[in-house]
């Protein structure tokens, strides 16, 4: 269940701290704690989008994990406690696509014994129309839906497989019934989607979900990016405060990655997530476990951090794995989005899929 996330504000200098709740604060070499970690559970997806997944790499022959070096859910609960006794109050299930991990719901119901932990997962809602129930009995707390358009032949080109937008709203409507907070995510890309962007924050006012907008970004090294693909945030807004008057508004809590905006006519809110072209590095409070047990310290790594799964197989004690942690957090200077620049375009860099964003 939620509980108040640690106040960052306490937090000062480099040195480790102890937060109300008893737990130590790890800060990174820049002073960012360690709030928020995003767990992969498959590195499979049964979409291709193809910002993301693109078919021409990720085809019929690609090498996915085997079964035996996916973590279990013994294994990831454990890393999940041990980050928690850090002072993580927040996970997010992730993938490739998470709801194709068999027996999810028991994962989340181990996860959700930790106490005080925040449970959220970002789908792609294909499977929600079925799964919303159960993971929201397990306790998952909310739940963010990726939806790049309305227009059924742009959604459907997107994501290279055909699927429908209806199959997508199906899946929101139950998220909705079980009682799952719901957030949608936009990616935002030049010359496809963002002629549809209006349609989507006018289906979406005057209703509790809260769209998020992104800026196509250029993560990974297959996904073709360019930068005059990026619609800068700042257009996107002014787009949608031209037909729906919008005001800002303050972030809910120190680190959020969405720039919030709320309509005029008390509507709702939108959000904006401005990678691009406003980096928000300074406050990345987050870190990323991949489907494989390793840890990486920014969605941008060229290389993976501390294996916890080989870790964990050669019979790591808790404290082991703790000093890892410790040792991986306070080493993190990563600040990819500041310094992106033509000198970063050639860099290798994880893909998102087996990261999960
Ligand atoms: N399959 C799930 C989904 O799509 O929601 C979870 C994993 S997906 C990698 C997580 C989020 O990353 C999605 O909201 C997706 O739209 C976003 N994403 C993927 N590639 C991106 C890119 N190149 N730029 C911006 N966002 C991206
Ligand atoms: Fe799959 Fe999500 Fe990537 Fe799309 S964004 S290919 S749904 S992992
Ligand atoms: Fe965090 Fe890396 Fe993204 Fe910066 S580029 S906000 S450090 S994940």
């Amino acid at each position: 269940m939620p509980h108040p996330d640690l106040d960052s504000s306490e937090i000062e200098g480099h040195a480790p701290l102890e937060a109300s709740s008893g737990a130590p604060v790890l800060v990174d070499r820049l002073g960012r704690p360690l709030h928020d970690l995003r767990i992969s559970v498959t590195d499979r997806c049964n979409f291709r989008c193809r910002y993301c997944m693109p078919k021409e790499v990720f085809g019929a022959d690609f090498a996915f994990l085997p079964r035996a070096e996916i973590m279990t859910f013994e294994e990831i609960a454990r890393i999940a406690r041990l980050f928690a006794s850090r002072g993580v109050r927040k996970l997010r299930l992730t993938g490739g696509e998470p709801t194709l991990r068999a027996q999810l719901p028991a994962l989340v119901e181990m996860l959700d014994a930790i106490p005080g932990m925040d449970i959220a997962m970002t789908t792609n809602g294909t499977l929600l129309k079925t799964m919303a129930e159960p993971l929201a009995r397990a306790g998952l707390d909310r739940v963010t839906v990726s939806l790049d358009s309305l227009d059924d032949a742009v959604f459907r080109s997107m994501n290279d497989m055909d699927f429908p937008v209806a199959m997508v709203l199906e899946g929101i409507d139950a998220a909705e019934a079980a009682g799952l907070p719901v957030k949608v995510n936009a990616v935002v890309r030049r010359g496809v989607n963002d002629h549809t962007l209006l349609d989507l924050a006018r289906h979406f006012r005057g209703t509790p979900h809260i769209v998020r907008f992104i800026e196509f970004m250029d993560v990974g090294s297959t996904n073709g990016w360019q930068m005059d693909e990026v619609v800068p945030a700042a257009d996107l807004v002014r787009q949608i405060d031209a037909e729906f008057p919008l005001e800002p508004i303050e972030a809910s809590y120190e680190g959020e990655v969405a720039r919030r905006y709320r309509y005029r006519d008390g509507a709702g809110e939108i959000g904006v997530i401005t990678s691009v072209t406003q980096p928000f590095c300074g406050t990345c409070t987050r870190a990323r476990l991949s489907a494989e047990g390793s840890i990486y310290t920014c969605l941008f790594a060229a290389e993976a951090g501390a294996d916890f799964r080989a870790a964990m197989r050669s019979g790591a004690t808790d404290e082991d794995l703790l000093a890892l942690i410790d040792a991986t957090w306070t080493a993190r200077e990563d600040r990819y989005s500041e310094q992106r620049s033509a000198s970063t375009a050639g860099l290798r860099r994880v893909e998102m899929s087996y990261i999960g964003g």
